[in-house]
């Protein structure tokens, strides 16, 4: 299994906390959260009592102040345990409009409570008319007295249904494109005529809370607009955007991993033939490509993230990590199912879960055609 050159002893020490935590918190309850469609809010405090949720926040707001390398390893610890139901990646996510471009007071205000898990956070781009083109969003936050009145629907939200905190991607001017567009900060408690529509129900990832939200004349202060500077949301979302996909490379990488030993575990067991399943040579070819393809993509991603280190990381490069990651991984958990047989139809068998919870991967985030779009931008195509 990859072997991460950045992991120094404060990683592994870390990662053997995540990893515990996982194995402790989530794996024994996988089945009643996924029954219950939702992962309770208990979950969210004890994460944040181990500095889990906001390891990479300032120290001054609550946070450990640590290098995004730490939420790398949370990210793979959370896939390399079996889960993507845990929406901790869009909390982090959405808290990190607020460290990168909040002001002092809203840092203050917000993030640490974010730290803690005593509140969630979700991200609120998709609407049910526009999930790719985003400066066609039609939900409007217009400026009236001290306040911005909010309008519209959003749709597949995750961690929708929980959140107490919503980044929400807004056009403070309906008539401008990408420049009308502004992120608002929307606390959810007691708000009048904001409502959570569907729960929806998914083919995979079904722990995970996926819902609509909708805003009827929602009034929140002026404050509330992330900066001090309207027009910025899409540039805010470019300039984040790269990471955001970096972390759907890890989480694929996590996830084939997870795929690879639950295979490797189970050809050793069953037979046919008079042989393991791990005596065919079919099934060890089809092993070491996995492994292979696992070795590439963590190499990869680890470039990524060193070049997001030195401020260097590209969106089309980002892109890349994005697309060929997500679709290495549907491929590697396709390969690792088909060497279950029929065992790995059935939901018993954690590759199951695998296989359903990857086919998102390559749709959310911006879809891989759109990642293609943005590498093809990068290249001299005239
Ligand atoms: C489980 C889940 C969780 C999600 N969580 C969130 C969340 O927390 N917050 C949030 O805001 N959104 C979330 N989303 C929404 C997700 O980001 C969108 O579904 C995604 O961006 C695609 O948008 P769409 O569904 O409207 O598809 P569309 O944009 O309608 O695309 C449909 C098809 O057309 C293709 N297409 C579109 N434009 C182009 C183009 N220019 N060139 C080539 N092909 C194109 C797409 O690739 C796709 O194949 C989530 C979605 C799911 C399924």
């Amino acid at each position: 299994m990859p072997n991460h050159m950045w992991m120094r002893e404060d990683h592994n020490a870390f990662a053997a906390t995540v990893k515990r935590f996982f194995d402790e918190e989530i794996t024994p309850n996988k089945d009643a959260w996924t029954e219950a469609g939702v992962i309770p809010k208990s979950l969210w405090k004890k994460a944040g009592t181990l500095g889990i949720l906001g390891a990479t926040f300032p120290e001054a707001h609550g946070g450990l102040g640590l290098s995004r390398h730490f939420d790398a390893v949370t990210f793979l610890e959370q896939t390399k345990a079996g889960d993507s139901g845990w929406g901790v990646s869009v909390h982090n996510i959405a808290a990190h409009y607020i460290t990168a471009f909040g002001t002092e007071e809203q840092k203050a205000r917000w993030l640490p409570d974010l730290a803690s898990g005593d509140k969630i956070a979700a991200i609120a781009m998709t609407e049910p008319g526009t999930g790719s083109d985003l400066q066609a969003v039609k939900t409007t936050a217009l400026r009236d007295g001290n306040e911005y009145l909010i309008n519209g629907a959003k749709t597949f939200i995750t961690n929708g249904a929980t959140a107490d905190l919503i980044v929400l991607v807004a056009k403070t001017d309906p008539t401008a494109k990408g420049r009308g567009v502004s992120l608002i900060v929307v606390e959810t408690e007691g708000l009048e005529g904001f409502a959570v529509g569907r729960r929806l129900k998914k083919m995979g990832m079904k722990r995970n809370d996926t819902a609509e939200l909708s805003f009827t004349d929602v009034r929140v202060p002026l404050t509330n607009l992330i900066g001090t500077e309207e027009g910025q949301g899409f540039v805010q979302l470019m300039q984040q955007l790269p990471w955001e996909r970096l972390i759907l490379g890890y989480m694929a990488l996590g996830a084939s991993q997870c795929a690879l030993e639950h295979t490797l575990t189970y050809v050793k067991e069953r037979k046919a033939f008079g042989q393991r399943v791990m005596d065919f040579q079919n099934t060890r070819f089809k092993l070491a490509e996995c492994a292979t393809k696992i070795e590439l993509l963590a190499a990869f991603c680890d470039q990524c993230l060193a070049e997001l280190d030195a401020g260097q990381l590209t969106a089309e490069k980002a892109a890349m990590a994005k697309w060929w990651g997500t679709q290495t991984q549907c491929e590697i958990v396709d390969e690792c199912l088909q060497l279950h047989g029929g065992y790995g139809y059935m939901s018993e068998y954690p590759i199951s879960e695998l296989y359903t919870d990857a086919r998102v991967q390559k749709i959310y985030g911006g879809t891989n055609e759109i990642m293609k779009e943005v590498i093809a931008r990068s290249l001299d195509l005239d």
